[in-house]
């Protein structure tokens, strides 16, 4: 039995918290399921108390006591169950939910210290949209790109914040989190959890301060809903509550309410979708003859070889080169048929893109993916089925 941040004995497994965390409240007001509460605006029972409760609510604080809510971009009781979810999922005391991945890592730049330009190290890969926000000067940052052995070197006065992503996106590359934060010094870590998903890995329990999700994928699983959620301890929290109060990058509670349906069944999912993930990548390496190079954290290869403790499993989404570079990849991605051709990952259909041309578009420049690189998220289809889609996609290849 090991102890969570605010020190409470941590003893019920993970499919456990999947179905009940962020629950309790419920069972004092006599409801199973979380409410919907769409309301943008809440009446305020005197000017004087609507006053004191925007002061709250505004800088970052939870509404213990506040006599309203006042208006839904600083308060929404769906956002804070699905946050209290993810939270004790993580083992953090907070998460602070955002419109999407995106505007989760904006919040989290700009909840940073600000010492004029923000200087930021990160190591590549990350998610193409990540790469891209960071190396762009739309949040006046300065990126070092380094590798994670290399943080502590690069940290400087002005340094607010360390970016990674494990494992990362498109070609899965696995790092060592507590070695990292263990450079970090001051300097927050931000990890971006998304593809483990905190079934898999826990960030903060290995040093981060910052565990990043895009909840558009395995959070809500099921390609329906744009999400993004940021799990940290309380002053954190109060820093991106504020900041999304001020620039508005708010979740939907209806999309609060899916993402907290969806955590119901994630574990169920991720074992059920990496068992199959196992399966491909081995086939993959191991058969199809028109794959040469696969990229799946079990599957020791050049640059990854073997998995740090942190990760307790290698997760659904794999990587590989197509013989035959280019043409070939954006041949058997269009003939599948069972898995579909598109973007976005951790759903319970099967997905196959092609990053250089999409997701890492514009980071490709700088990263230079293999040319045959496909990335496939893999799904809850019969793995058999998956096998097959492949194999016909491949036979018909010139
Ligand atoms: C998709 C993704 C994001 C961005 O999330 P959105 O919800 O699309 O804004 C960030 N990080 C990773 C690893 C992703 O896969």
């Amino acid at each position: 039995m090991h102890t969570d941040p605010i020190g409470q004995p941590v003893s019920q497994g993970l499919g456990t918290s999947c179905v009940h965390a962020g629950r309790r409240e419920l069972v004092n007001s006599g409801a199973h399921v979380p409410t919907l509460d769409l309301a943008t605006t809440y009446p305020l029972p005197t000017v004087d108390d609507g006053g004191k409760s925007y002061e709250i609510l505004a800088t970052g604080g939870r509404p213990e006591g506040v006599a309203s809510f006042v208006y839904s971009r600083l308060w929404n009781p769906t956002v804070d169950g699905f946050e209290q979810a993810l939270a004790e999922l993580e083992g953090c005391t907070d998460a602070v939910a955002f419109a999407s991945g995106m505007a989760a890592l904006t919040a989290c730049v700009l909840a940073t210290a600000d010492a004029g330009c923000r200087h930021v190290i990160a190591v590549r890969p990350l998610y193409g949209g990540t790469d891209n926000l960071l190396t762009s000067s739309l949040l006046a940052t300065e990126v070092t790109w380094c590798n994670a052995g290399q943080v502590g070197e690069s940290i400087r006065p002005t340094t607010v914040l360390v970016v990674v992503e494990s494992p990362a996106n498109p070609t899965l590359e696995v790092l060592d989190i507590e070695g990292v934060a263990s450079q970090c010094g001051d300097v927050p870590l931000l990890v971006d959890n998304t593809f483990a998903t905190p079934i898999l890995q826990q960030p903060a329990r290995h040093g981060a301060s910052l565990v990043l999700h895009s909840a558009t994928k395995f959070i809500g699983g099921h390609s329906d809903v744009l999400g993004g959620v940021v799990a940290c301890d309380a002053a954190w929290a109060a820093r991106l509550r504020s900041v999304r109060a001020a620039t508005g990058g708010v979740l939907h509670p209806f999309a609060a309410y899916l993402l907290h349906r969806g955590i119901q069944t994630l574990a169920v999912r991720v074992h059920a979708q990496q068992a199959t993930a196992h399966r491909l990548a081995s086939w993959l390496a191991e058969e199809a003859t028109f794959a040469h190079r696969v990229y799946y954290p079990t599957l020791a290869t050049e640059d990854n070889s073997g998995r740090p403790a942190q990760l307790r499993g290698s997760g659904c989404v794999l990587a590989f080169e197509v013989t035959g570079g280019f043409d070939a990849a954006a041949e058997l991605a269009n003939r599948c048929r069972v898995i579909t051709h598109a973007v976005s990952l951790g759903g319970v259909g099967s997905l196959i893109e092609h990053p250089a041309s999409l997701t890492h578009r514009f980071a490709n420049a700088d990263i230079r993916l293999p040319p045959g690189l496909l990335r496939l998220s893999v799904g809850l289809e019969d793995s058999d089925d998956l096998i097959e889609d492949l194999s016909q996609a491949a036979r018909s290849l010139a």
